[in-house]
């Protein structure tokens, strides 16, 4: 019974992370005209100039995040 209990409260523990994540991934990936990697100008709306840097780019946050170092 508790069993259960216990999942669901890691659960929801977990969703409320994952949402935080979320949102402070998306604060401070405003896109400001230029992409977020090689700082090249873009359109507006964009915020890398291609996947190619898209993925880098979350490939270097991901590893500074092993790293254990704080991005924001
Ligand atoms: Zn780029």
């Amino acid at each position: 019974m508790s069993d259960i209990a216990d999942r669901a409260g890691w659960r929801i523990e977990k969703d409320i992370q994952n949402a935080r994540a979320y949102v402070r991934k998306q604060a401070i990936l405003e896109s400001d005209g230029r992409c977020h990697f090689c700082d090249e100008l873009i359109a507006h709306a964009l915020q890398f100039c291609n996947v190619d840097c898209r993925d880098d780019y979350e490939k270097q946050q991901a590893a500074l995040q092993r790293a254990g170092r704080r991005v924001d």
